[in-house]
């Protein structure tokens, strides 16, 4: 006999069936049951049938499933009369969530099949999709613990949820038009519309109409996403002029509006279903939607009600996050900002909000940009043994991480922001994954800066609290991720970070390991006159550091004199003047000085700007010039290259172009000096600026012409998301 331990993502996704199945095809006898770790079985019968058994176990799990580990123990014989799916075992161990899972292809032709019951039904699912994560109340995993408890089932649900063979065998959100959830559609006053709500809805966004809709993890704004005028409207009431917007459309029309690999289609219909942002072909879509963007953020249609939407001549649309400007995305049509004409809502209850899924597209590999929907909260494992601790993260693109055991758990992203509101959410979740998983912080990690909303929140748990260097936080974080414990040059260029001597940081170069750091080279620091007044307007950044370097300033259009006096005196008074080492800084100065975005609306907004302009080939562009005093890079050479380059008329993409491989060259030269000092061949790549596909794979390449071993965040965002993931590796070794 056989018992066989499986941890992993196994439970809510058709594990059990899969098992009971193919024990079944085996002629095996024994047991499988959910266990705390995972899923455990027994199994007895003739020797080939055990070994096709295991074979198969191992090659044919359903999609959903993530096998970590197998434990297979060799016991004498039990006696048993036939294969059962047995009650969960209870102990003490931390269970596992499934994330939601997109919509399977099973359900899809089921849906789609006029003889089907669940012909056309918007919340068809099975063991292997459907809502997980989104609507779960407490554990263990059974129907009357979610959302879908207040729905009783027919008895052809019924049938199937308690049939071992079923594909629907307990999948806990099983339903159909007779017994469950059913849509609706409100008017903007938010009065029922009589008739059928999916033909009207997909009427009403014909005629250019801002519809809420309801879906899996929260409401999307969605309108027509190839006509300006919707797109123009949504804008307005958004009050997001420019920041791109994400579109939806169908497999078969995904080639006309991106360039799309195979790996990118595969990525896509990932039960994950995330956002992808590829190359535009710039055609059929308002260019509205991703204004003076290359790329575009498209997805697949992922809830049942999302492909019944996008049918015949409804191809693209907008499907943007429903909320208010830097707030949270809304669960429930309260929280929506009121801006829509109509909603199409549901009564299936969205008990734990989470936003898609962001991933962009690049060499050498894809970068996460925003991990939630899909992705948690399924842990990160960690080699180590972590103590219950809590990170509270940093401010911008905002996430916790709650740790025991050898898991980290990421909380799903709160918002761009924290805004009170986000404080809700944040608090809300905190308290629901400290219950699940088990978790009682002993001791909490948070930033340096006093000011974040998360700071307060971890001081006021009332714990022995760890205050964490930002670009510490962010290089262990991808060491982390790769279980790199030895000491690494570590590089987070990024926007903000407040360093260990007040100065605002953010191109930085370290000697890190998971406890401890020395900061070696960063961009000389240079001033951000009035702070955020002048990372609204990058322009003011550009006159200041090009006076501060006393060079023309001349070139430089959109600011006033009234601004350029303000700028001066403050300089020269240095009230309300931060000083900045900011690679993101630098960005937006360069940007400026070329015009190409003098104020923003979004974060990184005039950094994209230079970036796009840039063409792929920068190792054919020379690098301008700089130079090292001891720790710091000196950028006024470069200042003074730019400045030069446009009186001569330079081609702006050549300028970009220059100035990205100086970016790398000076990066390099940085690091060969550590390797020097120091013998360390690990370099770790991390910070906001490394979603920078030209500086993330030129970086790279060079840097492994270079033998170096390199490593860069996969699973999870290079960005401040990922903030917490290292606060929380740092703190469980300090606290040692
Ligand atoms: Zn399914
Ligand atoms: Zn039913
Ligand atoms: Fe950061």
């Amino acid at each position: 006999m056989y018992i066989i331990n499986i941890n992993g993502i196994v439970q809510g996704v058709g594990f059990r069936p899969f098992v009971y199945k193919l024990a079944y095809n085996n002629n095996l006898k024994g047991y499988v049951r959910n266990s705390s770790q995972g899923v455990e079985i027994a199994v007895t019968g003739d020797e080939i049938s055990l070994n096709n058994f295991l074979k198969q176990l191992k090659n044919n799990s359903p999609e959903a499933s993530i096998i970590d580990t197998m434990i297979v123990t060799t016991l004498p014989d039990s006696n048993f009369d036939s294969f059962q799916i047995l009650p969960s075992l209870i102990d003490s161990g931390i269970t596992h969530i499934s994330p939601d899972l997109a919509l399977c292809p099973d359900c899809l032709a089921e849906m789609n099949s006029t003889t089907d019951p669940r012909h056309e039904y918007s919340f068809i699912n099975c063991t292997n999709c459907g809502p997980r994560y989104s609507i779960i109340k407490s554990l263990p995993y059974d129907r009357p613990a979610t959302s879908m408890g207040k729905f009783e089932m027919c008895d052809y649900c019924s049938g199937e949820y308690s049939d071992p063979l079923n594909r629907r065998f307990h999948a806990q959100p099983v339903a159909c038009s007779e017994c469950g959830p059913r849509l609706q559609l409100l008017d903007c006053h938010k009065n029922p519309v009589p008739g059928d709500p999916l033909s009207l809805t997909r009427k009403l966004l014909k005629q250019g109409n801002i519809i809420a809709i309801k879906g899996i993890g929260g409401f999307h704004l969605a309108c027509l996403a190839t006509d300006d005028d919707p797109v123009n409207t949504l804008r307005n009431r958004k009050q997001r002029p420019h920041k791109p917007f994400a579109v939806m459309g169908r497999k078969e029309d995904l080639d006309k509006i991106v360039a799309v690999k195979p790996e990118d289609i595969q990525l896509l219909q990932s039960p994950a279903a995330p956002i992808l942002i590829l190359p535009s072909t710039g055609k059929y879509i308002s260019q509205l939607v991703a204004p003076a963007n290359p790329s575009l953020g498209i997805f697949l249609p992922y809830a049942p009600l999302h492909h019944l939407l996008l049918q015949d001549d409804l191809r693209f649309l907008v499907m943007t996050s429903g909320n208010f400007h830097d707030h949270p995305i809304a669960a429930c049509i309260d929280e929506l900002p009121p801006i829509c004409d109509y909603y199409l809502t549901h009564n299936r209850e969205i008990l734990n909000r989470c936003d898609d899924s962001v991933i962009r597209a690049a060499q050498p590999h894809n970068i996460m940009i925003r991990r939630s929907r899909g992705y948690i909260p399924t842990p990160l494992s960690s080699d180590q043994i972590l103590s219950d601790s809590f990170a509270a993260g940093a401010a911008m693109k905002l996430t916790f991480a709650l740790a025991a055991r050898n898991s980290i758990f990421l909380s799903p992203y709160i918002a761009n922001n924290d805004t009170l509101n986000s404080l809700d959410f944040y608090q809300e979740t905190y308290n629901k994954f400290c219950h699940w998983f088990k978790i009682h912080p002993k001791f909490a990690a948070c930033d340096l800066q006093p000011d974040f909303m998360s700071t307060r929140f971890a001081e006021k748990l009332d714990i022995p609290l760890y205050r964490i260097q930002h670009h510490h936080a962010h290089i262990v974080a991808v060491m982390a991720e790769h279980q790199l414990d030895e000491p690494v040059i570590g590089i987070a260029y990024d926007g903000t970070g407040l360093g260990d001597d007040g100065i605002i940081w953010g191109s930085e170069i370290m000697i890190a390991d998971c406890l401890s750091y020395q900061n070696k080279f960063h961009l000389e620091p240079l001033p951000l006159p009035g702070g955020d007044a002048a990372i609204k307007k990058p322009i003011r950044i550009a006159y200041a550091w090009l006076r501060q370097n006393m060079l023309d300033t001349d070139l430089l259009n959109n600011i006033s004199d009234f601004e350029k006096n303000i700028i001066t005196r403050q300089l020269a008074s240095n009230l309300n003047v931060f000083s900045t080492s900011s690679m993101g800084r630098l960005f937006d100065c360069v940007s400026a000085m070329l015009d190409l975005v003098t104020q923003i609306s979004f974060d990184a907004q005039a950094a994209m700007a230079l970036e796009f302009i840039c063409p792929e080939n920068i190792m054919d562009y020379p690098p301008y010039e700089y130079y090292f005093d001891q720790q710091n890079i000196k950028i006024k050479p470069l200042l003074k290259n730019i400045s030069h380059d446009l009186h001569q008329n330079i081609p702006h993409h050549i300028i970009s172009a220059r100035f990205h491989r100086t970016i790398i060259e000076f990066t390099l030269q940085a690091v060969i000096l550590l390797r020097k000092e120091s013998s360390i061949n690990n370099v770790v790549l991390a910070g906001g600026v490394m979603q920078n596909r030209i500086i993330f794979s030129n970086l790279i390449s060079l840097l492994k012409r270079n033998n170096f071993t390199v490593f860069t965040p996969r699973l999870f965002p290079p960005n401040d998301s990922s903030i917490a993931l290292g606060q929380i590796i740092i703190a469980n070794n300090l606290d040692k």
